[in-house]
């Protein structure tokens, strides 16, 4: 679209006179009177809700209660810790939701739709809640019409509005009409003054009746919730049989009871959910800060299991700059074309030799710039380079003209337009008509050779037709875009969409350089067991060359044609696909995923809405159509595929991450319950009071937890294979390695306690303060593994187990401590035998770490069937 930055608003093209829309000073007071151009208003909870939220949670509930029945008992102490620990949990919750809603909806307003509009008679780009009734608004193909509008202009302006009405054929609207809001302008454009917005207008009427909702759960969350009951159910479980033990026992009732509460309170991880959705919410926004904005709440999780990446060629994995290199004129001659960027000087060769510019070129040219809608910029102080405007590959058609010599606009208004047929994928060509001054027509058509040099388009011998053939063939090997061009002189105006006896002008092949760093981007998606595949409307010989300089393809490979070849059911190891259709991506798509992959696909056009909404995660280009980026998950802010790489690590890094946290805190639960079943076996009657059992959950749940979720990733997060999405969150060996790890705390907490028995010591301070310690030092165990040579990470961490640590000692140590948790004091010679005791856990596990491990347990999962990095 040819924009540039001024300020915080886009300035698109200005034209030199016309229309003048509202004035920035109006627009901004109708905005404060009428309100914003929003169909939903944005959720906002109150303080008061989020925690009266926390308050009726199951277990806080269990444990209001527990803190009414000490406070009857009269048990000051038991009644402050509980308080204590709601206190604390509730605060650490109602952070973690607020950070989490903010990060969010920092990330709503950066993937907002955007309008253009006219005010002050300036073209701008404006977030489409800015909308004002009266504003002048401007609307091409691929956008959503941001606002209801009458139309002042129209030229081929054609809407889906299957948004509203459910009739996906595309109507015709003219001037005089008024086009809604919500609808997609497929091809066309027009411009229209904006007669309601928001909830008045014809979407807002339809969305508020589906009243705002809240972003649903992403299947991750969905599954811890379903874990949550389950782990909430062996709690309660394992909890009333430590209450039957202890009562049969001879321990009080009352007692045992406000033990099995606090018990079940400890061995479930409360936290869970607010863990999960601020690593989401934050792992989304430093998605958003390295240029990848993820719409969608569950890309960021879907993205670490993509085990294929379908991506376009043009812009994606090309700059999406393009220029004219290699001309061939009907007689065979070839002339290399040079210039830089959209710049429109340059020098046209041939054999190595500068040459003037021949007829036959010239006449070229001026077809290619005639059969075209774009335009070059000149540069400009906040630009220093020739731009352009419109299609990038019809801009260097515009270049290749000026180079020749060739003025734009007095060419073009020397033959003016009288009709066309506008490119389409289907004929992967496009036609113009022209009148010249002595009253004739010329007809210029321009497209993919197999689809121009061929009868009845052009009239031409074989030989003629097999040279050009042969050349395009050539050029197109060599990684360019080749244009056929075909030309007639008539003297009836003649049907455009049909044409016919054409006489070949050329052909002209145009360069778009690599992307820096897409040359090994195979490679990386390769390591990482993500298999990338280059979908593309070029010619197969160009699509070889391309995917030949990214590494997807050598001689002998499948390559897969759109024009012949089934693409549901293609070969495995296929990589390129050319000659496709935008609606082919979702044949791809459908194979790929009967074979069980998980497809992230990137798109900009309007026809690529199905496949981006079809694909498990649908990629959309920050330069692309509006329409492509609301189908999408995940927005591509510099349109570069390189960005998903960092993308996919990001979500591999907090789904370990959230393993990780399980591992830490289920594993605490299991020793704890463990410590509570087994300690009477081992002559320990009641191993913890219910404060003691509620204040190792506070110090080591909360802050230790939380900051688990800020982990690095790990050196090798993309160099494994992608997680099977089936896999259940606790599977990998992460359950065994939760139970080992609890088993080894338990131990450790036991084998303390029981020796301090038998040498006559507070045993139970003794198991309190090991068990509290030893899960300390499994979080630090449990850490991402750290590449060499590089800090700690994660400071966070490392301060929240240090204070955790002190607090949990000081429950020994301060008076009023002691009291509140009926510890008994430990000398000098019994701490340092803790620590030492405590550390055991996390020493063993960090030596029985595997060197490729990121989480711990079983490690890596292996590549599923068909999705291994296959090493190239
Ligand atoms: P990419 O993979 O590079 O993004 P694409 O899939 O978008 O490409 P299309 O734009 O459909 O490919 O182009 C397919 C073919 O149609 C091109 O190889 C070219 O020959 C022809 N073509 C493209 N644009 C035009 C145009 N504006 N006028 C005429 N022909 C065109």
């Amino acid at each position: 679209m040819g924009q540039v930055t001024a300020g915080n608003r886009t300035v698109a093209e200005r034209p030199p006179s016309g229309p003048v829309g509202l004035g920035a000073a109006e627009a901004a007071e109708r905005l404060r009177v009428e309100g914003p151009n929003s169909v939903a208003a944005p959720v906002r909870r109150h303080l008061v809700t989020r925690v009266a939220r926390q308050l009726v949670d199951p277990l806080v509930a269990l444990l209001l209660a527990a803190a009414v029945v000490t406070a009857l008992l009269g048990d000051l102490p038991d009644t402050v810790v509980i308080v204590l620990v709601v206190l604390v949990n509730t605060v650490i919750d109602v952070v973690q939701e607020v950070r989490a809603d903010k990060a969010i909806a920092a990330l709503d307003q950066l993937a907002a739709p955007t309008a253009r509009v006219v005010r002050d008679g300036v073209d701008l780009v404006v977030p489409a809640v800015d909308l004002v009734r009266g504003d002048l608004v401007r609307v091409e193909a691929g956008d959503v019409v941001p606002a209801d509008l009458l139309l002042g202009e129209s030229s081929r302006l054609h809407l889906d509005e299957s948004a509203l009405t459910g009739e996906s054929v595309p109507v015709v609207r003219d001037v005089g009409e008024e086009v809604a809001a919500g609808t997609v302008v497929t091809t066309g454009r027009g411009t229209g003054t904006v007669v309601r917005t928001g909830a008045a207008s014809a979407l807002g009427r339809v969305t508020a009746l589906v009243a705002a909702t809240r972003p649903a759960a992403t299947p991750l969350q969905r599954r811890l919730v379903a874990l949550g009951r389950v782990l909430g159910l062996a709690a309660v479980s394992l909890s009333a049989l430590v209450f039957g033990v202890g009562v049969l026992g001879g321990q009080p009732v009352v007692e045992m009871a406000i033990t099995a509460v606090s018990l079940v309170v400890a061995a479930v991880p409360e936290s869970l959910p607010a863990v999960v959705t601020l690593a989401l919410a934050l792992g989304a926004r430093r998605m958003a800060g390295a240029r990848a904005l993820p719409r969608r709440l569950h890309a960021v999780e879907t993205l670490g299991s993509v085990t294929v990446i379908a991506s376009d060629k043009t812009g994606t994995l090309t700059e999406g700059r393009m220029s004219v290199q290699q001309a061939v004129t009907p007689d065979g001659a070839g002339y290399a074309v040079s210039g830089t960027g959209y710049a429109p000087h340059g020098e046209v060769r041939r054999d190595g030799a500068r040459v003037g510019v021949p007829d036959e070129l010239r006449r070229l040219a001026r077809a290619g710039l005639l059969c075209n809608d774009a335009a070059l910029l000149p540069p400009e102080p906040d630009r220093p380079e020739w731009g352009a405007v419109g299609d990038p590959l019809e801009a260097a058609l515009v270049a290749f003209a000026a180079r020749c010599g060739l003025d734009p606009l007095t060419t073009r208004t020397a033959w003016p337009r009288v009709a066309e047929h506008p490119f389409d994928q289907a004929n992967r060509r496009m036609t113009t008509v022209h009148r010249t001054c002595e009253g004739r027509y010329l007809v210029v058509c321009k497209g993919a050779p197999e689809n121009v040099l061929t009868r009845p388009v052009v009239d031409a011998t074989d030989d003629e037709l097999a040279e050009l053939t042969d050349a395009a063939h050539q050029l197109a090997s060599a990684g360019l875009r080749v244009l056929a061009v075909a030309t007639a002189l008539v003297t009836e105006l003649p049907d455009p969409a049909d044409p016919a006896g054409l006489r070949p002008a050329g052909l002209v092949a145009v360069g778009d350089p690599l992307r820096a760093g897409a040359a090994d981007i195979a490679d990386r998606f390769d390591a990482a067991g993500v298999r990338l595949l280059l979908i593309t409307g070029d010619h197969p010989a160009t699509a070889a060359a391309i995917g030949g300089q990214l590494g997807l393809w050598r001689d002998g490979d499948p390559l897969v044609r759109g024009d012949d070849d089934d693409l549901t059911d293609v070969h495995p190891a296929a990589r390129v696909f050319a000659r496709t259709q935008p609606d082919q991506k979702l044949d791809i798509i459908a194979g790929l995923q009967a074979a069980g992959h998980v497809v992230a696909m990137t798109g900009d056009g309007v026809n690529d809405a199905p496949a981006l909404r079809r694909a498990d995660i649908g990629i959309a280009m920050g330069g692309g159509t509006e329409v492509a980026r609301q189908a999408s998950d995940l927005v591509l802010v510099d349109d570069n595929l390189t960005t998903v790489a960092a993308a996919i690590g990001e979500g591999r890094r907090i789904y370990d991450n959230i393993r990780r946290f399980l591992r830490y805190a289920l594993s605490g639960g299991v020793a704890e319950v463990a410590v509570m079943l087994l300690g009477p076996l081992f002559g320990l009657p009641v191993p913890l009071l219910p404060a003691q059992i509620l204040w190792i959950n506070l110090l080591t749940h909360g802050l230790p937890g939380v900051a688990l979720g800020a982990e690095p990733a790990g050196p090798g997060t993309l160099r494994r294979a992608p997680r099977s999405p089936q896999e259940s969150v606790l599977g990998g060996g992460l359950g065994r390695a939760i139970l080992l790890t609890g088993a080894l705390i338990a131990a450790v907490a036991l084998a303390a306690g029981v020796a301090a028995a038998a040498l006559d010591r507070p045993w139970q301070s003794v198991v309190f303060v090991v068990l509290g310690l030893a899960q300390l030092g499994v979080a630090l165990a449990v850490r991402a593994p750290r590449p060499e040579g590089r800090g700690h990470g994660n400071p966070g961490l490392l301060v929240a187990v240090l204070l955790s640590a002190l607090l949990q000692v000081a429950g020994v140590l301060l008076p009023p401590l002691r009291e509140l948790l009926g510890t008994a004091p430990l000398g000098p010679v019994d701490l340092f035998a803790c620590v030492a005791v405590s550390a055991l856990p996390g020493v063993l596990l960090r030596l029985l770490r595997r060197p490729a491990e990121a989480v711990g347990g079983g490690g890596t999962n292996g590549p599923r069937a068909g999705t291994s990095a296959s090493p190239r």
